[in-house]
């Protein structure tokens, strides 16, 4: 007998038919005996509608106000799989965010998990109930409702699984786990058995939207088991683990990510004096723009010419920051671009295998794709392209890495 924490997607719930099959399938589990507890999104498109409503009424509407509006979405999912679950004889219980007692900072719309009362979950397990818990939202110290950003449910999910000390987090969604790239995308992606914390961080954080990063940063901390499979079939997922394994032959590259949310800006002809960079970035982060990849470059006439990625929904603030700096720099020109895109190899094999930038950049320039910008860590590469080419190079790269023949033998 085992306490899993099982989280289901929007797609997961997305009709009264996928709650009674999500029912069906918790019923299996509890019949074996298992205790249960469930985080659920809001049924799939619903966050967007809500969203969109608020934006038929003002413009920028508040945080506060918005976060009372977009967690509407998971009340209704609690609600109808607990019916579904008593349909089928099995007492259930629903709770909002803030009934559990979810507490988070006050950062509305991106709020942090600080504490989770278990209490309250732990007596109803204890009578033989299943608990049904609203992804995505919490509240904060003063009681007002807040939520986690958008892929939340991932870290409600994650979080209670640590609180309660689960034997195993579980994210049914629409895929069958972790692929080597979205399956979406390259009809050639593999399932991976296994992929590391560290590796699966790396692929959320450039733009891998199958978990919210800050889930796979919570499961990393609390040491979380956690697995990634699907609600529409039977099959092993992906387990998530801490440890390398020592396997003879571990691939180079496990996983390509990609994020089309970018947009590239260029101060031209900066003088090459110290405290450049400095003058040019806080204004940018004082205008509350997060700064992504950097590069500076000094030309032969004693200026540089600095270059920097942004979030495309910034493009237009940033570049506006950028004119009123270039100005008091003296600088040649502002210049921009957002139709561009990221793409990055992922693998903590990069560690101890050379040439493995040059094999990208190789297969980059044999279909004609320019680079724009390249940045690198220990376990991985990334390079701005033309969004244009995007899908190109992400499959010339799944081949190029031998991707396509990832082993994916079940356990
Ligand atoms: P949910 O609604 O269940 O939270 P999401 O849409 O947030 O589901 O995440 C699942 C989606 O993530 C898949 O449908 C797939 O298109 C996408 N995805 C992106 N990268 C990957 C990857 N490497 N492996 C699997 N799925 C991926
Ligand atoms: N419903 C929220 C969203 O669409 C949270 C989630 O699904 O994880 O972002
Ligand atoms: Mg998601």
């Amino acid at each position: 007998m085992a306490l899993y924490v099982q989280k289901y997607g929007g797609t997961s719930v997305g009709s009264v038919e996928r709650i009674e099959a999500v029912a069906d399938k918790l019923k299996k589990f509890k019949d074996q005996g298992h205790d249960l507890v469930v985080a659920v999104s809001a049924m799939s498109g619903e966050t967007n509608r809500l969203i969109s409503l608020a934006k038929e009424v003002q413009e920028t509407p508040s945080p506060r106000e918005m976060d009372v509006l977009v967690s509407t979405g998971e009340q209704v999912t609690i609600a109808l799989l607990c019916m579904a679950l008593e349909k089928r004889g099995i007492p259930a219980r629903s709770y909002t965010g803030s009934q559990v007692r979810i507490l988070t900072d006050s950062a509305h719309t991106k709020a942090r998990i600080q504490d989770i009362d278990v209490e309250r979950i732990q007596g109803d397990l204890a009578q033989g109930r299943v608990v049904v818990v609203a992804g995505f939202q919490g509240a904060d110290a003063e009681g007002n409702i807040t939520t986690l950003g958008r892929g939340g449910s991932d870290t409600t999910g994650v979080a209670l699984a640590a609180a309660l000390k689960a034997d195993e987090c579980q994210i049914y969604t629409d895929v069958d786990g972790v692929y080597t790239t979205d399956p979406r995308v390259v009809e050639g992606a593999c399932r991976l058995e296994r992929i590391t914390f560290e590796e699966m961080l790396e692929m959320a954080s450039l733009g891998s939207k199958i978990l919210q990063i800050r889930s796979v940063e919570f499961a990393g901390k609390y040491k979380v088991p956690l697995r990634v499979l699907s609600s529409f079939e039977e099959g092993p997922g992906t387990l998530i683990t801490i440890e390398e394994e020592e396997t003879v032959e571990k691939p180079v590259i496990s996983g390509i990510a990609f994020n089309r949310d970018e947009a590239k800006l260029t101060v031209l002809g900066v003088p090459d004096i110290p405290g450049v960079a400095s003058k040019i970035l806080v204004p940018v982060s004082d205008a509350n723009i997060e700064v992504d990849m950097i590069v500076q470059n000094i030309a032969a006439d004693q200026t540089t010419d600095f270059t920097f990625t942004v979030h495309r929904n910034d493009y237009n603030k940033a570049e506006e920051v950028l004119r009123a700096v270039a100005t008091e720099l003296e600088a040649r020109e502002v210049v921009g671009n957002n139709k561009i895109a990221k793409v990055s190899i992922v693998g903590v094999g990069m560690r101890s295998h050379a040439g493995v930038a040059s094999k990208m950049f190789d297969a980059l320039a044999k279909e004609g794709i320019n680079i724009q910008m390249i940045s690198t860590s220990e376990i991985k590469v990334s390079v701005v392209i033309a969004e244009k080419y995007l899908e190109l190079a992400v499959r010339a790269l799944h081949s190029a890495f031998d991707l396509d023949k990832v082993d994916t033998v079940s356990e």
